[in-house]
Formats: structure tokens, sequence, C-alpha cells
């Protein structure tokens, strides 16, 4: 009975190798060689009889399309108002017990000076959908960056405009522009936000920025409330066929001031494999080892990167806010300070024969 089970282990693990092969070696151009959902969720549901093969294979993609260099990123949390209530997130508008900041221009400037001095050379501006921040406001923001560091890159992440207003951003010289699908399942989609919230715009927002030239991000939180596998190997597909140049992958984490505060987080290894799958899929993408899966373990960021992840997003918002832009309970590296958080994440990356790579870091055909 044993030998009959060993066999039948050993032939799925044979067609899960071949499967692996086949995303790896599949023209994400030529749509014949596309990965159907039910090839995704065959191999996420047995995942752990591949995942080393899968991890390894994603590792090295990563370093021979990138050496032993990793992106980083300055991040800054420019504002934790948001109009949204979306069920998971803790910078929703329901919640009634954060404190809540808005920086000034003033403010983003200074973080941009330090992360310049540092030696960053792209800032991420995140935030909540504050209305404060109108377009007007935005692209004269992102006028200044540019006027002062002609050299650096800006991302965006501030949820979902209008197509006129992301063209405005465009012009006004914002490089790329992160916004996770959170879930393609449309269904899922409604049992993690209320009702004025729409995925078909979401997934809208998201193909306007890529028609108008961003560096664009999709992506989705591993484990969140309801989540099956069916709907990871369906995000796996929407990702494919969207092709995005950067994907946000990084596990649900609860936040007690939320309605879904006792839900568990995301699972670790289900994360890292997803990852290394995004790598196999796309091997030039850029893939950071999320803030939320160093939340849930301390080599979190490390073991991301040897699943192919190629980019961190150091923290530089300034120190006195960064506890009120909590998402999620527990959010790691609160407390460091950028430029000792910098020291830190080389001594990390020597251990793994890494090193931190200080350019623009753009996608590259
Ligand atoms: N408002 C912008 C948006 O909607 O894209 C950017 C800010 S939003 C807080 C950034 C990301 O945080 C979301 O896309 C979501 O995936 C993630 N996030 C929110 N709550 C989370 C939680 N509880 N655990 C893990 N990630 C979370």
């Amino acid at each position: 009975m044993e030998v009959i089970e060993k066999q039948t282990e050993n032939s799925l693990q044979e067609k899960l190798i071949s499967l692996v092969d086949k995303i790896s070696i599949a023209s994400v151009q030529d749509k014949k060689n596309l990965i159907k959902k039910n090839d995704f969720l065959l191999l996420l549901q047995n995942k752990d009889l591949i995942f080393d093969y899968t991890r390894n294979k994603a590792n090295q993609i990563r370093q021979e399309n990138f050496s032993n260099k990793i992106y980083i990123r300055a991040l800054i949390e420019i504002s934790n108002y948001c109009k949204n209530a979306c069920f998971y997130c803790g910078i929703n508008c329901k919640n009634q017990n954060i404190q809540r900041y808005r920086l000034s221009t003033e403010q983003i400037m200074e973080c941009c000076k330090t992360a310049y001095e540092l030696g960053f050379r792209t800032f991420v501006l995140q935030g909540g959908e504050d209305i404060f921040f109108t377009d007007e406001i935005i692209c004269k923001l992102i006028k200044s960056i540019k006027e002062k560091y002609p050299d650096c890159a800006i991302t965006l992440s501030l949820g979902e405009k209008s197509k006129e207003s992301y063209a405005l951003y465009k012009q006004a010289g914002a490089d790329r522009y992160l916004l996770r699908e959170e879930t393609a399942n449309s269904e899922h989609y409604q049992k993690l936000h209320p009702k004025n919230m729409n995925h078909k715009n979401r997934l809208e927002c998201l193909r306007s920025l890529k028609n108008l030239g961003f560096q664009t991000g999709a992506g989705f939180m591993v484990g969140s409330p309801f989540q099956t596998l069916d709907d990871i190997a369906q995000d796996l597909c929407f990702i494919q066929s969207l092709k995005p140049e950067m994907v946000g992958i990084g596990p649900f984490i609860p936040h007690e001031q939320t309605e879904f505060a006792k839900f568990p987080s995301g699972d670790l290894n289900l994360t890292l494999f997803i990852l290394s799958l995004i790598r196999i899929m796309f091997p030039k993408v850029l893939l950071p080892a999320t803030t939320a899966l160093s939340s849930i373990n301390p080599e979190g960021r490390i073991l991301g990167i040897l699943s192919g992840a190629n980019v961190v997003m150091p923290n530089v918002s300034p120190m006195e806010q960064r506890k009120n832009y909590a998402l999620y309970n527990n959010k790691a590296s609160v407390n460091e300070e950028s430029a000792e958080g910098l020291i830190l994440l080389q001594k990390q990356l020597d251990k793994i024969n890494c090193k931190i790579d200080f350019s623009r870091g753009d996608y590259q055909q």
C-alpha cells in the first residue's frame, strides 16, 4: 500500500515539476502558452511537494536577472486619512481609535532629503485615499520632488483615481504606481469591502495605469479573510494577463480595531511560494519582500529574497507618525531609524551574499 502511495506521490511531483518548468519557459506574450487556472491551483494545493524546487528556481532566476543586487525604495507614508472602509485595513475611515495625520509638503520634502542623502533614488509616496490631496496638490508635490531630485523615480500608491487624474500625475513626472487588485474574484472582493467599493473600477484603474505607461504594480494579500486557493489561482491568472512591472504580495495580518480582528494572519510559506511563482512567471518583475512579510517573521525579508524578491522598501516616514500608519498590528520596523535600518539591512543581505543597489532600479524589458 505504502509503495503505491509513494509512486503516486512521485508521479504527482514529476507533474508539478514539469508545470513549474512550463511557467518558466512560457512566453507571457504568447497567449497559447498561458498557464491555466487549474494548473496554478494544482501547484498551490501541493505546494509542499514542490516548495524547494520552486524556491530554488525562483532564486536562480532572480540571480540571473539582477545578480546579487537588491533595489531599495524609500517609503513615505504621507497620510493615514482615508475615505474608504476596507474591512481589513487599520486606517479605514470607520476606525475612530487612531490618531490621524497628514504630512505637509515640507515634511514630505524633508523625508526625500533624508532618503536622498542616505542614497535612495526612488521615493514611494503611499497613503490612504485622503481627499485633502487634490490632483493639484499631488502634481505640485511630484513636480517639486522631480525638480529637486531629477535623478530619482517617484512611485505613487494613493489608491483609485480617475484616468484623467492618473494622466496628470504621469505628466507631472510620476514614474510608477502601486495599486493591488486585492483579489481578482469579484465575489471575494465584496467580502473584503463595503458595497460602495467597486471591483470593476479597481481593475479598470490598473488597466488605465498600464495604458498610461506607468510601471504598474498589482498584487494581493495572502490569507485575507474568505480567500481560497482557487481565488489565489485566479489572481495568478489575472496577474499573468495584466503583465505588471511590479507585484506586491504580502500576508494579511489582522488589526484589532477592524471587523477582521479575529482572523488569522496569512501563512508564511504560502506567501513565499507565491513570490516564487511570480518570479518564475516574470523573470524581470520588481518584486518587494514586503513589510508585512517581515512583520510575521523576523527573517521575512531574507526568506522573501531567497524566494525571488528583489526589492525592499525601508520606511523613511517621520518617526513620530509611523505608529499611526498601522494597517495591521505588530508592523515591523516602526521604531527603526532609516540610517540604522540600512546598515542593518546590508548586514542581513551580507549573509546571503546580496548587496543594496542604490540605483533607481527601473523595470527593464
Ligand atoms: N490607499 C492605497 C490603496 O488602496 O492602494 C494605498 C494604501 S493601502 C493601505 C496599501 C496596501 O496595504 C493595500 O493594498 C493592502 O493590500 C495592504 N493592507 C491593508 N491592510 C492590511 C492588512 N491588515 N494586512 C496586510 N496588508 C494590508
